[in-house]
């Protein structure tokens, strides 16, 4: 791997500015979901057995470069003293005597947290003065927050370049599950995307045709690959202005030897609720008043087929409206297919994308992926082939 990991530097006596995400769901100041904070303990824990001294660095929300006090990271404190057993000293900034004197005060084992990073406008213009004070309260960067590496902000990318950076546990996690389905993977290799909208997935949808061997389309946007192939869909969700560039993907598909898999059968109804009324129909005959809400029977084994027949499958985006029964069932059946092949040691799973994680949690089949990215915006933002500033300033 090209980035730097907490195997590559030694920690001892040093003062590790960690930057993490823990930008946690709140309600009434009090922390509603654990999962971040739980999640950046591998790698505080690694550093403190190494002798090193932890200095988180987060952001909060989007208080837009001023003190807004709601927005303090002081609020997730008696949480993030839960979840990591120690003592958390808080600094009412992150940079400056308060960050200085925090840091100070802050016996081995105990963790320092800064206040949130976005208090200040620097951090989102990736102001070196910013990251300059940041540097000077420490030896050595960790970015632990894939999640916020999309963004070249003074805590992800400014300070990368001015400390010895690595990349802390969970973002090596999330960097070799992203590397292992897309970087470097076993053959054949499988997408599956889904969703509600072609136009917000256009990056997504170039990209992979040029790096896979089976493209399964699903959701909302298949719609619009049918309208391209001059099917009718009726009422269904579909982007009509969107015909030539799906079609435009459909050679490049062609052209890069990915098959290209589209519903062959459908679900429709008359109504957008749970319980509609709905039927069975191949996928070239929905009704002029009908919508097409899920892909069918037919299309779920062709797409279990394809998995089986698959090492590697990269999901995002539902294959049908899942958050209304009975238009879950393909997204549910394939997700379970993928989680059985998983388990059995046959397929490396990876998914990642709002909807998608709920879906496949939904499902029951969260668990037995090989990996599930919660990162939203950056996971999306590397399916799309695209750099990550964060994670480039990681490479040296
Ligand atoms: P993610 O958040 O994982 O990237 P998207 O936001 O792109 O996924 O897509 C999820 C949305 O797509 C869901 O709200 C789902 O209801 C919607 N969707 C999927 N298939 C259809 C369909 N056939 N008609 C209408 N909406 C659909
Ligand atoms: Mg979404």
């Amino acid at each position: 791997m090209a980035w730097k990991t907490l195997d590559d530097a030694a920690l001892a006596g040093k003062t590790v500015l960690t930057r993490v995400d823990i930008n946690v769901p709140m309600e009434a100041g009090r922390v509603t979901d654990t999962t971040r904070i739980d999640k950046i303990r591998p790698t505080v824990e690694d550093i403190i057995a190494r002798g090193g001294r932890v200095v988180l660095l987060a952001h909060f929300d989007r208080p837009k470069g001023k003190v807004v006090p709601e927005m303090s990271l002081g609020h997730v404190v008696p949480a993030l003293e839960a979840s990591l057993g120690r003592k958390v000293i808080f600094a009412p900034d992150c940079i400056g005597p308060a960050a200085a004197d925090a840091i100070a005060a802050a016996s081995a084992g105990d963790v320092v947290l800064l206040e949130n990073t976005r208090f200040h406008a620097g951090e989102e213009k990736n102001d070196p003065a910013l990251a300059a004070e940041m540097a000077r309260l420490g030896d050595i960067f960790v970015n632990d927050a894939f999640s916020a590496a999309h963004r070249a902000h003074a805590s992800t990318e400014g300070l990368a370049r001015l400390l010895p950076a690595l990349a802390g546990r969970l973002m090596e996690a999330e960097l070799k599950a992203l590397d292992a389905a897309l970087g470097t993977p076993v053959r054949p290799v499988v997408a599956v995307v889904g969703g509600a909208k072609v136009s917000t997935k256009l990056d997504l949808l170039g990209n992979l045709v040029a790096k896979v061997d089976h493209l399964v389309i699903g959701g909302g946007m298949a719609n619009t690959f049918l309208v391209a192939k001059g099917i009718g869909v009726g009422k269904s969700l579909a982007e009509r202005d969107m015909a030539d560039t799906a079609r435009a993907i459909l050679e490049k598909a062609t052209a890069a030897g990915c098959s290209v898999h589209l519903p062959v059968d459908v679900v429709v109804a008359r109504e957008f609720k749970a319980g509609a009324a709905h039927e069975v129909l191949p996928a070239t005959a929905c009704p002029e008043d009908a919508m097409i809400l899920d892909a069918g029977p037919m299309t779920v084994a062709a797409i279990v087929k394809v998995f089986e027949n698959s090492a590697t499958l990269i999901w995002n985006g539902p294959l049908g409206a899942f958050e209304i029964a009975p238009f879950d069932a393909a997204t549910n059946a394939a997700a379970r297919s993928a989680a059985a092949l998983t388990r059995d040691g046959k397929l490396i799973s990876v998914a990642g994308g709002g909807d998608t994680v709920a879906a496949l949690n939904q499902a029951g089949a969260a668990a037995d992926f090989t990996f599930i990215s919660t990162a939203g915006g950056a996971f999306l933002e590397w399916m799309e082939g695209k750099e990550l500033p964060g994670v480039k300033a990681l490479m040296g």
